[in-house]
């Protein structure tokens, strides 16, 4: 066979880090804090309609764009942020929004484009951005007092003539920053003036703490004819393996992404389909709590992180917290977050694989707090072994 097999474009994305730390904190008993998956179910009204549409016969395809039900429920969904879509030209379902994602580079841009992306930026989006054949330009948030902030000057300055779209997270992964209505409106002036198109993922729109409020860019005036909304139930529900997701934008945005999407997968998750209809019409109030929880878990693993030595920046949505690994003597967060779980067991991702600067953020670890109490509070425990461990590795406490 012909070497290397896989072709040049893809081979900076062989495994995902999620898979690659998920993998290593099995191999090692540790505390997996790496990947953001929850450790409870979601709603059981949202389970039983799943059950009941499994045996009442909903096993065969789905219509194309997403069953009719779950599309209105979708529709009535956005309509809690002011924005409007009509569920038959204007709402697209998807197998998660990974696959919304894909499908908007596959379908919107190509060969010549540039595709700005915030850097650190959630792993797939520079895949995709491959997959479609454009290249990226990164904007990386800035330190602005303890949050991480758009930099509008460095986002004027990515523009150039080749650029057709720009990928938005907010609330942002890994950062659990959430963009300002100022951030976003200096976004949306961006896309206005240059004629882009704006890719938004809003997966943990409703995971959003204290006096946060999650704004849609396709809620900001002159946006929505140029956004392609994405978000998906994963978060929202505790069903990350569920993989339903959504597109909504105006006809000719969704009838291209469906162009692309239609030959991903045509469709997926037949009975979860209805399920996720009943969970937008009837669970928000169980997801409030999930919300409020969230919120106090931020707070456990943020306290317990700062007590073990690290530094801690807020984090005001979505699943993470950053940590500075440095006040512990560390200087090589990629480096600490592969020896982490053989060393204390616990997993942790290192923030510098989502960027394109490396070293510019290799002091930098994401920890994942979607987790019961009990298994935050082993993990802060195992932590605390870090200070006495040191960098060289050895525990002083031991050998002392
Ligand atoms: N975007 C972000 C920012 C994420 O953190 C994730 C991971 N859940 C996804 C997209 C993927 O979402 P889904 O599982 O719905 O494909
Ligand atoms: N979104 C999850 C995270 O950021 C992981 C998803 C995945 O494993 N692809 O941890």
């Amino acid at each position: 066979m012909r070497e290397p097999v896989l072709v040049p474009r893809l081979q900076p994305f062989t495994s995902t880090i999620f898979a690659e730390m998920t993998a290593l904190a099995a191999r090692t008993d540790a505390v997996n804090l790496g990947q953001g998956f929850p450790d409870t179910d979601g709603p059981a009204g949202m389970l039983a309609a799943a059950r009941d549409a499994l045996f009442g016969g909903a096993n065969q395809y789905p219509p194309g764009p997403g069953r009719p039900e779950l599309r209105a429920a979708i529709a009535r969904h956005r309509t809690r942020y002011g924005t409007h879509y009509d569920p038959d030209i204007e709402i697209l379902v998807t197998a998660g929004a990974t696959e919304a994602i894909a499908a908007s580079l596959l379908a919107l841009t190509q060969q010549g484009d540039e595709v700005i992306v915030i850097e650190p930026y959630y792993d797939s989006y520079a895949a995709a951005v491959a997959m479609a054949g454009a290249s990226r330009r990164v904007v990386s948030l800035t330190a602005d007092g303890d949050r991480f902030a758009l930099d509008a000057d460095a986002l004027r300055a990515a523009v150039t003539p080749a650029t057709r779209a720009i990928l938005v997270n907010s609330p942002h992964n890994p950062t659990g920053t959430v963009f300002t209505r100022s951030e976003l409106t200096v976004i949306a002036e961006v896309c206005i003036e240059n004629d882009l198109i704006a890719i938004t993922d809003e997966v943990y729109e409703h995971l959003v703490f204290d006096d946060s409020e999650h704004v849609p860019l396709a809620s900001l005036p002159g946006m929505r004819s140029r956004t392609v909304t994405i978000s998906s139930a994963g978060k929202t529900f505790n069903c990350t393996g569920w993989k339903i997701g959504w597109v909504c934008a105006v006809p000719e945005l969704v009838s291209a992404v469906k162009a692309a999407k239609q030959f991903l997968t045509f469709v997926s998750g037949g009975p979860l389909q209805p399920a996720i209809a009943h969970a937008l019409e009837h669970e928000l109030t169980w997801v409030e709590q999930l919300r409020t929880a969230l919120a106090a878990k931020r707070d456990r693993l943020s306290q317990g992180l700062r007590e073990a030595g690290f530094t801690v920046w807020p984090s005001a949505g979505t699943y993470f917290v950053c940590a500075d690994v440095r006040p512990l003597g560390f200087t090589n967060a990629a480096e600490l977050a592969w020896q982490l779980p053989e060393r204390v067991g616990v997993a942790a991702v290192p923030v510098n694989v989502f960027t394109d600067h490396p070293e510019e953020w290799n002091h930098v670890l994401r920890f994942a707090f979607c987790k019961r109490d009990e298994v935050l509070d082993e993990a802060i425990e195992r932590l605390h072994r870090l200070a006495s461990v040191g960098p060289s590795g050895v525990d002083h406490t031991r050998t002392g």
